[in-house]
């Protein structure tokens, strides 16, 4: 809390860097992810001096990546912090990332000086421009006196309201390198109290009746739950709406584990065949993007009718005319929903056709990925891999993952019981966001306790956007377990032999596929080159220990570099990068 004895210490100095710091506080900031330099080495110290938590990175994309992901994870925004110029614009990926997801960031910038503005300063750039099409606010104080009011100004500047406000994103503050060593009078300085949490807004209560009525007729009735579920922590009610009137659900890719994926009505083994049949489908918080194939026909029924569950109102109606829509949070909507429903003793019938579809669909399904993963062959594919995972995954694991076949196939065997434990390449399908987000998961997952563990899946391309975070991970030695599957490539990539063959070419860049990268890469020696553990593995026997041997040592982060069938796609399609079919 601010010292409300400033005002009598009236001649006291302070730096600009110390005033930013304690505004971040005020404002409850826990963790601080970033890359120090001029000017902002100077904030990061006075951040650390007040018990923030400072996570030094390697890369500013994945700094702003495990900012954005402590915001989804804990509601409040993570600040990523970075210097002037090139180290904003590497961040900017992680702000277009996370205001695609609706994850609550604040950015913090260094830029350069104020009196040097067009002359050609160090790393002079537009920042606050440059941040707007990322960001919901973008802003440069006017003063160093303006900074507490700029973190969070009731009448006008605003960045961490208007991270959690309404819909959640991305926010900006740009920091001149003036600001940072000024010495201000402690005196001129006023903190504002801490922005409370969002006010609670519940949907008109005609629209719930009607949306009630709505799903009491409904023949094949489906609730999708999305991310905005998770974000919202929805999950008490909505696990009543689904066990109370025996509702089929289907979660999307991070709302996993909002209703654990080992419920008896989680259909995701049936996905496209319950989105393709159902008569009504309740929204809870996950836009008709391309995630969910827009709502439209082929993939829905042209007559389906979609109750809309959002907390912006901008949002209700994309793409489709909804049958009813429910503006408000998704934690009070569904209670709202409940209520309504509970004045009749209605029920889905457990024992209608549409649960006999679903259920033998499933049962089809699961079948054939356990065929696959059965497989006895070397090198493995990515079923057996998986299913050997799951195996031993601990129930309170956070699973982060990217990749193209390594995230979409490991999402439908990967399963997840706790809301808010899924992290991926999301709405925006960034790849790089995986060691960002793990390296957030495990800070949060230390702080609650000292067993849980982060499993990070990653894609071999995917691993290499980011893999110089295992320096980062070694450093704070986090419980971090991190699998790449290793295909020798993006979508596939060759086996030696093949590979040698095309080095016979005089100029390899003309003939090597643009997939392709070098086969039978050591990535775990990235591991061990810091002094965590690193597992080469090529058997399910050798990866099945490897696995028990990570989790049991919890003093120190792994890799394990798992060699899978370089061709081994779902389905064989030649040339199917040329297509968006692998989409
Ligand atoms: P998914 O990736 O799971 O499909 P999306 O990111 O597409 O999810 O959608 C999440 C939606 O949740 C967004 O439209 C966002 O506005 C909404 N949302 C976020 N927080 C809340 C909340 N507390 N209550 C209601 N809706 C919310
Ligand atoms: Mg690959």
């Amino acid at each position: 809390m601010p010292d409300s004895n400033f005002a009598e210490r009236s001649e006291e100095q302070m730096s600009g860097a110390k005033v930013i710091a304690q505004a971040l506080k005020t404002q409850d900031v826990e963790y601080i992810f970033g890359i120090v330099g001029i000017p902002v080495t100077e904030i990061a110290i006075a951040a650390q001096q007040l018990g923030i938590k400072y996570i030094g990175m390697r890369n500013e994309q994945a700094a702003c990546y495990a900012a954005s992901a402590i915001g989804y994870l804990t509601g409040r925004p993570g600040v990523c912090l970075v210097v002037s110029g090139p180290g904003l614009i590497h961040a900017l990926g992680g702000m277009a990332n996370a205001n695609m997801n609706c994850w609550p960031l604040l950015v913090i910038g260094g830029s350069s000086e104020r009196n040097q503005e067009t002359m050609g300063a160090f790393q002079e750039f537009p920042q606050v421009e440059a941040c707007r099409l990322y960001t919901k606010f973008s802003a440069r104080p006017s003063s160093i006196e303006a900074i507490p009011f700029v973190i969070e100004k009731v009448q006008y500047l605003r960045a961490v309201r208007t991270s959690i406000y309404g819909r959640p994103g991305a926010c900006y503050v740009d920091i001149p390198a003036d600001f940072v060593n000024l010495q201000v009078n402690v005196n001129s300085i006023k903190y504002m109290e801490c922005c409370m949490s969002p006010p609670i807004s519940m949907a008109e209560t005609s629209a719930v009746r009607m949306a009630a009525s709505v799903i009491r007729n409904a023949k094949q009735p489906l609730l999708i739950i999305g991310k905005g579920a998770a974000y919202a922590h929805a999950e008490e009610n909505i696990k009543k709406l689904v066990e109370q009137y025996k509702l089929p659900f289907l979660p999307t890719p991070m709302g996993k584990g909002v209703v654990p994926d080992n419920h008896p009505n989680c259909v995701g083994a049936a996905r496209s065949r319950a989105l393709q049949f159902a008569d009504v489908i309740v929204l809870f918080g996950a836009r008709l993007n391309w995630i969910l194939h827009f709502g439209l026909p082929p993939r829905y029924q042209p007559d389906v009718k979609f109750i809309q569950v959002d907390i912006c109102a901008e949002e209700l109606g994309n793409n489709l005319k909804p049958a009813v829509t429910l503006l408000g949070d998704i934690s009070a909507v569904s209670k709202q929903l409940l209520e309504e429903l509970d004045k009749t003793s209605w029920e889905y019938p457990p024992e209608s056709k549409w649960w006999k579809t679903l259920r033998e669909k499933m049962k089809s399904n699961e079948a054939a990925s356990k065929e696959l993963a059965s497989k006895k062959s070397l090198p493995m594919n990515y079923y057996t891999v998986f299913y050997h995972v799951q195996e031993q995954l601990p129930r309170d694991c956070f699973v982060v993952s990217e990749g193209a076949n390594t995230m979409d196939i490991g999402r439908t065997v990967l399963q997840n019981y706790l809301p808010r434990h899924r992290l991926d390449a999301g709405t925006f399908g960034t790849m790089g966001v995986g060691l960002g987000f793990a390296i957030a998961a495990a800070m949060v997952a230390k702080d609650r306790s000292p067993e849980q563990r982060v499993i990070c899946v990653e894609g071999d391309s995917a691993f290499g956007f980011s893999g110089m975070e295992v320096e980062t991970i070694c450093r704070y030695n986090l419980p971090i377990i991190l699998l790449v599957v290793n295909n020798n490539g993006i979508y596939q990539g060759f086996d030696m032999n093949t590979w040698k063959e095309t080095l016979k070419f005089r100029d390899p860049t003309a003939v090597v596929p643009p997939m392709c990268l070098l086969p039978n890469s050591h990535y775990e020696q990235v591991m061990t080159a810091f002094g965590g553990k690193g597992y080469f593995v090529e058997t399910p026997e050798e990866l099945q220990k490897s696995l028990r041997q990570s989790l049991a040592d919890t003093t120190k982060p792994s890799l394990i570099n798992i060699m899978i069938e370089p061709q081994a796609t779902r389905k064989a399609q030649d040339f199917h990068w040329l297509t968006r079919s692998n989409m």
